[in-house]
């Protein structure tokens, strides 16, 4: 990425037509370079007029280039704009900003960096004004990561969520344990220069037992990762159940729309849809999967291995069962299958006479099944419901989300880690802190110690990125657009 001694610029509102369009320069001569390309009403040079106010203006520019004979210039009002000028260090980069508001088309925006871009500054690479935010100080990386979790919110929660990451809930904590151990380490290692004359500096007691809080803290942060996955990038639900039962209908029904092909002929779908809906702030992908069966048809087989891969990621499952048929084999074989998965089971059809009850569902679910080898059951909610006259869908959506996200977030007062990211740097940090319980425990020496807490320091540096290198940062950077 370039030097921050540059000046860079770029369109910071999507390109299209809109009210306004934004231009954002930033760097030491990002004043200078635009006063240069703009006429106040005023009459004064940027340099002159109070910062954080907008002020009207001109963007004045002559783009064609005479070639070798220089005519004289006159420079063309290509815009009536506003102007606010920004300074170092109380702005988002943390340098001299200035935003130019032009009215909202491409090819003035554009014109505006141009000109900016011939007076002396240059394009801005993708999340170039946020890594100098970062690299300035203004923000650490989780928050930096909250910035791009906010524009990329898919639902009301997720954008909480990145909001409280923004904010540096996510940090702050990361950070207290960090001092913690910052502390652990320094006594230990003090102790060191004084082997000889048995002193130490904290107990072993001490140690152990503020090296466990330390891990408990982690141990809760990663316990909230898969609920802050799926708030962040939706709960993945696939609907299952065998052919007939009703599962494209429930998608539609689900999704208010004819989105899937409907029909009494077994085997109609052939491809796994993908469709969203939000359910209380959250966003619930569904798929719905190629009726799975055993077919020589290459194209339903291709379907099939799809609807296998999609089931095998899925968050939740929604097993379809049709109410006015007696349960057969090839339910139970549905039942057998995915028993361990999270699903709502759902009894389908209920407009029609009944054939099959919710307490024969749950007794064969819970019967010990022949084909899950160590009988376990994931968690199963219970719902009745007609995808053709619509009722029990509602309690559909709900149960998907709360089987799905869990009342601890619900409740709102505990941080959520949403990227792996985090996830990997915290449970690196994890069994560098189990290791070093385990050293104290052996009596193993205070180096021995102080090597694991400082891998644990490391790895919790990492996530905020107190210790970090450009590879890290190209990463996380590159996911931002130009102009954030
Ligand atoms: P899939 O093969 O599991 O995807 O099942 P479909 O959604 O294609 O539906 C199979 C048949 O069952 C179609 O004729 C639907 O109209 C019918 N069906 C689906 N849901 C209901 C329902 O709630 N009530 C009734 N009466 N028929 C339904």
């Amino acid at each position: 990425m370039g030097s921050l001694d540059d000046t860079i610029c770029a369109v910071a509102t999507p390109m299209g037509e809109g009210g306004v369009g934004i231009v954002r320069v930033s760097g030491a001569h990002a004043l200078p370079v635009a006063s240069s390309i703009l006429r106040l009403r005023s009459g004064k040079p940027l340099e002159q007029i109070k910062p954080y106010q907008l002020y009207l203006g001109q963007f004045i520019w002559n783009p064609i280039q005479t070639g070798k004979i220089v005519e004289r210039e006159i420079p063309t009002v290509l815009d009536e704009v506003l102007v606010v000028t920004m300074r170092a260090p109380r702005s988002y980069t943390g340098e001299d900003v200035v935003e130019v508001h032009a009215h909202g088309g491409p090819v003035i925006v554009n014109a505006i960096c141009e000109a900016l871009i011939q007076a002396g500054a240059r394009l801005a690479e993708p999340g170039e004004f946020t890594k100098r935010s970062f690299l300035n100080g203004r923000l650490d990386l989780t928050q930096a990561e909250g910035v791009l979790d906010t524009i990329r919110a898919n639902s009301l929660q997720s954008l909480k969520m990145a909001q409280e990451h923004l904010q540096g809930r996510l940090s702050m904590i990361i950070q207290h344990q960090r001092d913690r151990l910052v502390k652990l380490v320094a006594h230990l290692e003090a102790g060191m220069d004084f082997v000889e004359d048995d002193i130490q500096f904290i107990d072993q007691s001490e140690l152990k037992h503020n090296t466990q809080e330390v891990l408990g803290e982690i141990l809760q942060l990663l316990a909230s990762a898969e609920e802050g996955r799926m708030i962040r990038e939706g709960i993945r639900t696939v609907i299952v159940g065998r052919p007939n039962v009703g599962k494209s209908s429930l998608l539609n029904g689900i999704l208010g729309t004819n989105r899937a092909i409907v029909s009494h002929i077994p085997g109609t779908t052939r491809d796994v849809l993908e469709e969203a809906i939000m359910v209380e702030g959250i966003m619930i992908r569904l798929f719905d999967t190629a009726g799975l069966r055993e077919t020589t048809d290459e194209l339903e087989n291709e379907g099939m291995n799809r609807a296998n891969q999609a089931i095998e990621k899925a968050d939740v499952l929604i097993v379809a069962f049709d109410y006015s048929t007696i349960l057969n084999e090839k339910d139970v074989i549905f039942i057998e299958k995915y028993r361990e998965k999270p699903s709502v089971m759902v009894l389908n059809k209920t407009d029609l006479p009944e054939k099959t009850s919710l307490k024969e569902l749950q007794n064969i679910v819970n019967q010990p099944g022949k084909n899950s080898e160590d009988g376990l059951v994931g968690e199963k909610k219970y719902v009745e419901v007609s995808a053709l006259t619509g009722e029990g869908l509602d309690s559909l959506k709900k149960a998907i989300k709360s089987l799905a996200i869990g009342r601890q977030y619900e409740t709102g007062d505990s941080v959520l880690v949403s990227r792996l990211r985090h996830k990997t740097l915290l449970h690196n940090a994890e069994v560098a802190l189990q290791n070093a319980i385990l050293a104290i425990d052996d009596g193993l020496s205070a180096e021995c110690v102080a090597l694991e807490l400082r891998i644990a320091l490391n790895s919790l540096g990492e996530i905020v990125g107190a210790i970090t290198n450009e590879d890290i940062l190209e990463q996380i950077f590159r996911e931002f657009c130009i102009g954030k």
